[in-house]
């Protein structure tokens, strides 16, 4: 099964919401801070969390992850190429 890994840099986020309101189960905006949380994310270094997942949800992950205005949100697949 194709493996694919969101890496997203929370410290720069601006709060767009944008990621959020395309992916509902997978962004949440912060209470305390404003920021997006990724739900399932495990902090992989302060502030980087990272999660993975399957090609059933590749397209909607990319779509939330390019709509981010300040670019945060990176996606790579298996082989560790960078997609977003
Ligand atoms: S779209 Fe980007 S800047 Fe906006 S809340 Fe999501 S991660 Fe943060």
């Amino acid at each position: 099964m194709a493996k694919f890994k969101v890496v997203y840099e929370r410290n720069a986020c601006i709060g767009a919401g944008a990621c959020a309101a395309l992916l509902e189960e997978r962004w949440k905006i912060s209470d305390m801070d404003g920021k997006a949380n990724l739900l399932g994310g495990v902090e992989t270094k302060p502030g980087v969390f990272e999660y993975e997942f399957t090609e059933e949800e590749l397209e909607r992950v990319l779509e939330s992850a390019e709509a981010c205005p300040v670019n945060v949100i990176h996606i790579y697949d298996e082989e560790g190429n960078k997609i977003v």
